[in-house]
């Protein structure tokens, strides 16, 4: 083939061995199995979920160490055994791919796929898309798109699944609690369809991004009992609350103030994830008199997928907003140890050809990707 480039045998890679344990090291190159597509990996983006799974050194469902990890990424193909792709095309996948065979996939709720098959391994110069998400997740990406915008994609997908399970309306009062990474994207798809968007969240320099996103009201301080009725009273029609409360912290009691702050006949997306176990106490009350109405969205859908690269290539999510810097697969160890302690930008794009120890600013990010 022409434009196939040689492929190294060797590669470096961030390897998870467990608990705090990633080290940078030098492996085979993945084989590829029929169907598989070989990718350099042009940017790679930090994840909260990789940060989770960093701390506790696995994730039951997507990553057991020893492994390859990270999930957020686009690049180049450089070997293809699937047709629908050839070397030298740019893509970006998601980190997953529903089977269409089981009963929740004929529900059309792929989502809930009883054999969701996920891929890790972006942390790396190469990584292996396997068939079936090659063949379901996959999409060519615009050539003048960058890379570490492209990769947006799959957190982004998330957040389209949020947004449109409470069909938010044009002129709705939204209230979105926490401005991580995948409230700040909620928020900014809320306001795109025309709601009037309120963010909360204890962190200013968060909040700052939030209003770049287009946020009117952005509130930095901690959800207590005294600013839920403040809340009420200052941005919402006659106190009564918000028609919709979308929760992207993932704890139960944050849970419990988007449940109170909505109004009656109002929707609550209960978006951010909690450990297993953890419960919700709701008055019935706001359930059956106030009919208001819970929803909680899980992951993404082929779909929203698609949706999710449509916003970023026509910038109505503008994706440098939320990347805001770029660093050396070398440094990833540092950057996790960052995202810990609370001192990373929302996403980091991950670069194998930058050099170890350099942090390019959003700008100088733009023009090293070009
Ligand atoms: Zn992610
Ligand atoms: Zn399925």
């Amino acid at each position: 083939m022409g434009n196939q480039k040689a492929i190294p045998v060797t590669m470096m890679a961030c390897v998870l061995h467990g608990k705090e344990d990633v080290r940078l090291e030098r492996i085979a190159v993945p084989e590829l199995q029929p169907g598989d597509i070989l990718v350099r990996v042009e940017a790679a983006l930090t994840c909260g979920t990789d940060l989770k799974v960093f701390l506790r050194g696995y994730h039951e469902r997507m990553i057991q160490p020893p492994s390859v990890f990270g999930h957020e990424f686009a690049g180049e193909v450089v070997a293809s055994d699937n047709g629908q792709f050839s070397a030298g095309t740019r893509i970006v996948a998601a980190n997953s791919a529903p089977c269409w065979n089981c009963y929740f996939c004929e529900l059309n709720k792929p989502n809930l796929c009883n054999d969701l098959l996920f891929a890790n391994g972006a942390y790396a110069e190469y990584v292996r898309v396997p068939a079936r998400i090659v063949e379901e997740n996959c999409l060519t990406i615009p050539a003048d798109l960058p890379a570490a915008k492209a990769a947006l994609v799959e957190p982004l997908a998330c957040a389209v699944k949020g947004v449109e399970d409470v069909a938010i309306q044009e002129g709705e009062k939204v209230l979105v609690i926490g401005a991580g990474p995948l409230g700040l994207m909620l928020a900014r798809l809320s306001v795109l369809a025309g709601a009037e968007v309120t963010t909360v969240d204890d962190q200013s320099d968060r909040l700052a991004v939030a209003a770049e996103l287009g946020v009117t009201n952005t509130v930095a301080e901690r959800l207590s009992a005294e600013l839920l009725e403040r809340l009420r009273d200052e941005y919402t029609p006659h106190k009564l609350g918000f028609d919709c409360v979308i929760e992207a912290v993932g704890k139960a009691e944050t849970w419990n103030q988007a449940v109170e702050l909505v109004r009656p006949g109002g929707r609550v997306n209960l978006f951010g994830g909690c450990p297993r176990g953890t419960e919700l106490r709701v008055d019935t009350t706001r359930l059956h008199y106030d009919e208001i109405r819970i929803y909680a969205s899980f992951h993404h859908t082929p779909e929203t997928v698609r949706k999710a690269l449509e916003f970023i290539a026509t910038s109505q999510v503008p994706a440098f907003t939320l990347v805001r810097e770029g660093r050396s697969l070398q440094d990833l160890p540092e950057v996790l140890q960052e995202m810990r302690a609370g001192a990373a930008p929302p996403k980091t794009a991950v670069l194998a050809q930058l050099p170890a120890g350099v942090r390019l600013a959003v700008e100088e990010l733009e023009a090293f990707v070009g």
